[in-house]
């Protein structure tokens, strides 16, 4: 039997009656032919009451408890799902990550998947099981604790077992009917695309656009996974959504793709390091050590050997990090008058393959923020994208100069 892989986000099992609407879906694919992995998201809420939880109960927490506490929104769903699936006559169990098992490194809260030995699951097709519904976001680390894959990792759990099992197909039903030029809640006139580039769908994901997690993206491009992303609200059609693809199978593109955010960044300054070989693996070593994720990195210009580094990060680091600077100092490594946090500002980035063959991308950016009197306070450019930080209260607006500035809601 062809398989699929159909994953099914926190917004589309947020009730029973959408676990039922979704289990409809399943059945129609299982009426198709198929054998289908469902992979299912917690209850939309669900994940962000668990970390509030675990945050509120331990700060600086253990990650390996975090990952106990938040994986258990999966259980919840998966079990629902399978028993409504047993409702509708269809053949169906639930398994949690470690029964699979899908193995993952020890890097809890943002682990990485290793290995999905499909014998457990394709010996249970074999006996005339016709669905297995398997809790998204959740493995098994090496030492046989519970992991997670990371904010929206159930795609990644989609993407990997449509690799592992090699699927016809990886369906990714979401509450937005594709992948727009921008996030639709932010911009009416967003625009739906057909297809999109694996790697401008990389890049907008790392920048922020939540609709797929930036991880399942690089599995989709590395093992070449027929990769859609589409409403679990709207009809059901083969050329629904949007399709996730290589470069050459998209005919005519916009030099600008799409425009992402990320609302929830911090700006964080040392204040007057000393400007020396190694001060910066001084600073980011320890960094990384204690789990920030570093984004923006500037450097100041020295005087009389002092500078000043700036960097980025979520704001939910800031404490972690401020703790990680204030150990270095104590320790003697690092030197530093102050350490400055700027919790309110958001990162806007524009991402489009075009740009590797159009100069003047970044002067048009930049001169739309201008026209809207928006300052920029930090600047990161790559092949194909460009981001700003600026104020968090400009984002929106930022948003939307953009994406009428390069004139996103035309098709090229
Ligand atoms: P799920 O719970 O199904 O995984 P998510 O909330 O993680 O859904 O992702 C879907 C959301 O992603 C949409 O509701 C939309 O607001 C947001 N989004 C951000 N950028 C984009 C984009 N470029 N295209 C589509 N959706 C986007
Ligand atoms: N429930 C997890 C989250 O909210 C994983 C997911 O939905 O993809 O991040
Ligand atoms: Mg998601």
């Amino acid at each position: 039997m062809p398989i699929l892989v159909m994953k099914f986000g926190g917004t589309s099992v947020a009730t029973l009656d959408r676990i039922r609407r979704a289990a409809k879906r399943v059945g129609v694919e299982v009426a198709n032919g198929y054998d289908v992995i469902v992979i299912v998201s917690a209850m939309s809420g669900e994940t962000n009451k668990l970390v509030g939880f675990v945050e509120e109960t331990s700060p600086l927490f253990d990650a390996r408890e975090y990952d106990a506490v938040v994986s258990s929104g999966e259980n919840v769903t998966a079990g629902l799902m399978a028993l409504t699936l047993q409702e509708m006559d269809i053949p169906a169990r639930s398994w949690q990550g470690w029964q699979v098992p899908l193995k993952t490194t020890s890097a809890h809260s943002a682990a990485r998947i290793e290995e999905i030995p499909p014998e457990n699951i394709m010996a249970k097709f074999g006996e005339g099981m016709k669905v297995a519904v398997v809790a998204g976001f959740q493995g098994i680390s090496p030492e046989g604790r519970i992991t997670t894959l990371g904010r929206g990792g159930s795609d990644t759990t989609a993407v990997a077992f449509a690799a592992a099992f090699g699927a016809e197909r990886c369906d990714i039903y979401t509450d937005v009917d594709g992948v727009y030029t921008t996030d639709p809640r932010i911009s009416d006139k967003a625009r739906k695309l057909d297809r999109i580039a694996f790697e401008e769908m990389l890049e907008l994901a790392s920048l922020g656009a939540k609709v797929l997690q930036t991880r399942s993206v690089e599995l989709a491009m590395r093992y070449k996974v027929k990769l859609r992303v589409l409403s679990s609200f709207g009809e059901m059609d083969e050329s629904a959504g949007t399709l996730v693809c290589d470069e050459e199978d998209i005919v005519e593109s916009n030099v600008v793709a799409g425009v992402a955010y990320s609302r929830d960044e911090a700006k964080m300054t040392l204040i007057s390091v000393a400007d020396r070989p190694g001060i910066a693996a001084a600073i980011f070593g320890p960094l990384a050590d204690a789990g920030v994720n570093v984004d923006m990195i500037v450097q100041n210009i020295a005087e009389e050997g002092r500078t000043d580094m700036t960097f980025s990060c979520p704001t939910n680091q800031v404490a972690r990090a401020e703790a990680a600077m204030n150990k270095a100092k104590e320790a003697g490594d690092i030197n530093f008058h102050d350490l400055v946090a700027d919790i309110n500002v958001a990162k806007v980035s524009v991402v489009g393959i075009g740009m590797r063959s159009h100069a003047g991308v970044a002067a048009k950016m930049f001169n739309a923020l201008k026209d809207e009197g928006i300052n920029i306070k930090v600047i990161t450019t790559s092949e194909i994208k460009i981001s700003v930080l600026i104020d968090r209260k400009y984002m929106e607006l930022a948003v939307q100069a953009l994406h009428d500035t390069f004139e996103l809601e035309k098709s090229a």
